[in-house]
């Protein structure tokens, strides 16, 4: 059995604030429909986060201001995605020395342009963590930061012991998220398990929206901004 706390210190130690296991059988077909069987043979997840830093999340209102844009790609993207690959990396060394199979999977990697999203959903093994909830702006909501977090994900088939329950889904009457996006791509649907995506979430609004703006580096985020769960006083 592998040692998780000491896996969890590490990553704490290099600034990951969210760690969580997760049993990923229940969602089995729906990662072999995303990711393929290469990546859907994985029976767990471990799931980390590092919170982006609010000054520059508060910053979005002025998102066509080009130091904001640079400050935003840079913190919440670039550097941030390069800390997450770096410490998945390293858990993935990690538990691979223990006997185990290991695919660490990248915090930024989009593979299809159709779906617009990655070979695996961080969100979903952050959500069966029991990190978080799946918002109505289709982003994990954690209760202390909201959706002011990036994530990254090591799969692995070491047996992991997992005493997490899932989070019950906090959104309630709000909609801010809803009501702020610029090009209505969400629909105010709440999370549900046996729903696609587009049911809620019309991701071709969000792409063409950014890919529309003048700017060179096109940035939004309003639903990132608004999420009451994020905001700090
Ligand atoms: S990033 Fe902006 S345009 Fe895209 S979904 Fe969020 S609020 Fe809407
Ligand atoms: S803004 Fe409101 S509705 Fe949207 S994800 Fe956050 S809590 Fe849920």
């Amino acid at each position: 059995m592998l040692n998780i706390e000491k896996l969890k210190k590490v990553s704490k130690n290099m600034g990951v604030k969210y760690f969580g296991v997760a049993d990923l059988s229940t969602a089995y077909h729906e990662i072999l429909k995303q990711g393929g069987s290469d990546v859907a043979k994985y029976p767990y997840a471990i799931s980390i986060g590092i919170v982006l830093p609010n000054s520059i999340i508060e910053r979005l209102t002025k998102r066509n201001e080009k130091e904001v844009i640079i400050d935003y790609m840079s913190h919440s993207y670039d550097i941030i995605n390069q800390r997450l690959d770096n410490i998945t990396s390293l858990l993935g060394s990690l538990i691979q020395a223990e006997g185990y199979d290991v695919l660490p999977i990248l915090a930024g990697k989009k593979v299809s342009q159709v779906r617009l999203s990655g070979s695996f959903s961080h969100k979903l093994a952050a959500n069966l963590a029991g990190l978080g909830w799946i918002g109505k702006s289709c982003l994990l909501i954690t209760p202390e930061d909201g959706p002011r977090v990036r994530w990254a994900t090591v799969l692995t088939d070491a047996p992991l012991e997992i005493k997490n329950k899932l989070m019950d889904n906090r959104c309630g009457e709000c909609n801010k998220c809803v009501d702020i996006c610029p090009v209505g791509a969400f629909t105010g649907r709440e999370f549900k398990e046996d729903e696609p995506r587009d049911k809620r979430y019309i991701a071709e609004k969000c792409d063409q929206y950014l890919s529309m703006k003048r700017e060179p580096i096109k940035i939004c985020g309003m639903c990132i901004y608004i999420c009451p769960y994020g905001k700090k006083n």
